[in-house]
This record gives C-alpha cells, structure tokens and sequence, in this order.
C-alpha cells in the first residue's frame, strides 16, 4: 500500500530524521536531539514525516545504522515518497556515499543542514563570506570521494587517470576559491576592527546564548531595534550593534550609555569548518565588556544548553568575562508537566526553588524575565547598569 501520511505543501521536502541513540545518553536526550532537528529541517524548508533512532554504542562507521535498521528506514522512504534522509550528526564522505546507495534519497547531515540555513539567512558581507568558505571547506573533503565514486561506477580501467585529473583540478579550483574568501574576510575583518574601535570608549555589551532563547527579542525590548525575532533556529545570522542609553537610577547621575550587540546563537554539534570561519562574528563577544547570557528556561534541555554556550566561550578565550545570566520565558517555565494539572501554583513554586538554586550557586548576577510579557525588564536594566558600574 502506497500513501502519503501527510500532506505538505509544495515545494516542501519531505524528510525522515535519523539518529543513534548512544547507551551513553541519558533517557530523553536523543529525543530532544531529534527535536532540534527536526526544527532546523523546519528552518531549512523541509517537513519531517518520521523519525528513526537506533540504540547504539556509537554510529556504524560505513553505514551510521545497522543493518535491519537501514533496511526498515529504505522500507519507508520507498513507500512514503521521501525525498531526503537527513542525519543528526556529520557523516564521512563513505558514510553519505553508502547511504545513498542503500536508501536511494538524498542523504544530509546535520552540518549539511546547518550550513544550508547559514547560508539562506546571511545579510551581510561578511556572514555571506564566513558561509562561503564554510561550505567550500566542507565540501573539499567529499569531492574527492564523490569522483572516486564515479570511477568506481566507470569500472576503473582507463577511466582511473581522467578522473584523477578532473579530481585535481576541482580541488585547485576549491582551494583557491577558499584562499580568496580568506582574504577577502580578513578585508572585512579590519574593517569591522576599525568600525568597532571608532565606538569611541563606549562600554560594550554583547548577548550570548543558545539558538532561538530570546535574545533577538529581548534586544528589541531593550533598544527597539527592530531586530528580526522569529521561532526559527538562526533567523539570522549578521550580529546587529546598537547604541542604548539608560536613565541612571540615581538621578543625580549621569545616564548610562553603552553598545549592545546581538550576535549569532549557538548549537551543539555546529560545523567545525563554520566554528573556524565564524570566530570574526564572536569578536563583538570577545571584545565586549560584559556578557548577558540568555537561557530558554522553558526548554527541558537548558542546562546542556548552557553547557555548549559555555564551552565556546571558553574556546574563543572568552569565558572569564563578566557575565550576567538571563533566563529567559519564564512565563512557559513547566518542571514538571504532569503535576502541573493538579497544582495550579507548582510552576511558581518550582521557579522560586529553581531562582533559589541558581543565586545561591553561582557568583555570577542572575535575573529571571519574560520578554514575551515584559516582566522583570527593569531589573535586568538595572543588573546591566550594575555591571558595566
Ligand atoms: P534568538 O534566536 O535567541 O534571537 O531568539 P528570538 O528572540 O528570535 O526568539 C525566539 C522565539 O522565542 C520567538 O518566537 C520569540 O517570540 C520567542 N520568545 C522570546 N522571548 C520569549 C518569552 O519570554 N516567552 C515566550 N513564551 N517566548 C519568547
Ligand atoms: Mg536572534
């Protein structure tokens, strides 16, 4: 029997998503994983019809499933009209390769994905570049495997030294392509450099923080920028800088003034070729004066969340930083979905443990907002005031 389980719009590929689920996870986690991808597939233009995790030590190293599990996925994707299998993590050049013989779809990996997104949202020069690149490096790689496929299918003799050649030749072309984009972003680069320095002494404030948490929003609130704000993974990748002035508490004082920039979100798992050409994008990170670190509080996950925000922060050398932690959509806070129904006030109960925790833990100033319902803003303002002080 052949049918359409959903039907989606034109123009919408339709997906499975794939991924293992490794005996070292803990319960919940790879379901969690699989639900960001399928959200950046949303981003990216594409509709998941269904989901496949196999329990795993780690992935197969030729076929990132296994066996039985490949066959049922080539099952489906046969009889459901899928276009595209899209993987949750990086796959080798034979890995993709394999796979596309075996489920006859397109295969994409999660750095694929990521890319792709980058790619459709960069604005500016320089985000258009750092795509560039990223792409071109990613691809080096697998160009070679891709012709030592074709030859493969040409049966070799004969055909071995043409492919070869082609093979060198695409590659020079890709280097070279990468050795421009190179430059041209270190053009950029000083540019930006001189830009950033012309600010003249004013104090530097930047966002960090997980993809889609509310920084973007949070930035309008706080500058009216009109910062583009939307439920997708990177709705944009361009970091935007604005001047803000705050009246200072003490009205005998001076107002407050200082840039407040809104950067790129982070993710788990981003492209190591992306994390190399986008460190210029953290400069406004690594030059700030003082971080605010915006949490989803409402997302089951959000400590790992905080994790991967810390550990690149420490990789661009910029984890010593004073920072004041966010969280952020405490207005959709639910520890405990289940008791909720019973208890009305167990969502408030439980953010006040959860506050208690957090400000008795760490030596780091913490405020607890809702962007969405304009709660707390005042002494998120405050905070930042005490902390530029
Ligand atoms: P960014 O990727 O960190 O810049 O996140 P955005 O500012 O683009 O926001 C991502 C999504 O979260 C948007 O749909 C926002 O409307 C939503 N959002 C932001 N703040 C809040 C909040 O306090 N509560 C709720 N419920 N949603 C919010
Ligand atoms: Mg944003």
């Amino acid at each position: 029997m052949k049918g359409k389980l959903f039907e989606t719009a034109v123009g919408l590929e339709r997906a499975v998503l794939v991924g293992a689920d490794l005996y070292s996870y803990r319960k919940g986690k790879s379901l969690e994983y699989l639900e960001e991808l399928a959200f950046l597939a949303e981003t990216a233009g594409a509709v998941t019809i269904k989901i496949f995790t196999q329990k795993l030590d780690k992935p197969h190293t030729k076929t990132y499933l296994g066996q039985g599990k490949l066959a049922e996925v080539a099952e489906y994707v046969k009889e459901n009209e899928i276009d595209v299998a899209i993987f949750d993590d990086e796959l080798s050049p034979s890995q993709t390769r394999n796979l596309e013989e075996e489920l006859k779809c397109k295969i994409i990996d999660r750095s694929m994905l990521i890319l792709d997104i980058f790619a459709s949202n960069a604005r500016t020069a320089q985000a258009k570049t750092q795509v560039e690149l990223a792409r071109n490096q990613y691809l080096l790689p697998r160009l070679t495997r891709m012709w030592e496929h074709l030859d493969r299918q040409k049966g070799g003799i004969g055909q071995r030294g043409a492919g070869e050649k082609e093979i060198e030749t695409d590659r020079r072309a890709i280097r070279q392509t990468i050795s421009l984009l190179k430059d041209k972003l270190k053009d950029i680069d000083n540019q930006n450099q001189t830009r950033r320095k012309n600010r003249d002494g004013l104090k530097k404030v930047a966002f960090v923080g997980y993809t889609n948490v509310g920084k973007s929003t949070i930035m309008n609130l706080i500058t009216k920028a009109g910062v583009l704000a939307e439920n997708k993974l990177f709705a944009t990748l361009d970091s935007t800088a604005r001047k803000v002035v705050f009246p200072n508490p003490d009205p005998s004082l001076q107002p407050v003034s200082f840039i407040l920039s809104d950067t790129v979100g982070f993710i788990r798992k981003l492209p190591h070729q992306l994390v190399e050409s986008f460190k210029s994008t953290l400069d406004e990170v690594v030059d700030a004066d003082l971080l605010l670190h915006v949490v989803d509080v409402s997302h089951q996950g959000f400590e790992e969340q905080m994790d991967v925000v810390k550990s690149t922060l420490h990789e661009i050398g910029a984890d010593q930083k004073p920072c004041i932690i966010v969280f952020n959509k405490i207005d959709k806070y639910n520890p405990n979905p289940t008791a909720e129904d019973i208890f009305e006030d167990t969502t408030i109960y439980n953010l006040d443990l959860l506050k208690q925790s957090w400000m008795a833990n760490e030596n780091t100033p913490v405020v607890f907002v809702s962007a969405l319902n304009k709660t707390n803003i005042d002494e998120l303002k405050l905070k930042i005031i005490e902390g530029l002080a």
